[in-house]
């Protein structure tokens, strides 16, 4: 059974700011925000990396980046913009082995993608 710290703040077994759950998802602030909004949302099946999500379940991204693009509304920086991110694996700094898009708003937000 995969086991990280997003499946233990899912069974409330840790703490978390949650600001949105419903039967698929969950959203909840990250605890190092790298932007005035830094909402983390993470689906209820479990999948490691975005690797191992098949075409047939496409539609737990699209829950989770519509759900993020409501809360952008909600939280009124849908107009001055946001960035959602999913990182994959070791070139892209993933640290938790439970797929989740970020949600960057707030601030301007710097360039991406440069080699480290
Ligand atoms: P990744 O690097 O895998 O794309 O993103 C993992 C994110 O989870 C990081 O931005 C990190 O700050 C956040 N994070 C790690 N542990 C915890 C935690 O216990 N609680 C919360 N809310 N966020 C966490």
């Amino acid at each position: 059974m995969p086991d990280t710290i997003f499946h233990k703040i899912l069974r409330r077994e840790i703490p978390a700011d949650i600001v949105y759950e419903d039967e698929h998802l969950i959203a909840f602030r990250d605890i190092a925000p790298q932007a005035p909004v830094h909402v983390l949302f993470v689906p209820k099946r479990d999948y490691a990396t975005l690797n191992d999500v098949p075409e047939e379940d496409a539609v737990v991204i699209g829950r989770l980046a519509t759900a993020a693009a409501r809360y952008a509304k909600a939280q009124g920086v849908a107009e001055s913009g946001y960035r959602i991110v999913m990182n994959c694996n070791q070139d892209a700094g993933q640290t938790v082995f439970q797929i989740h898009l970020h949600l960057l708003a707030g601030a301007p937000l710097g360039r991406f993608g440069t080699p480290a």
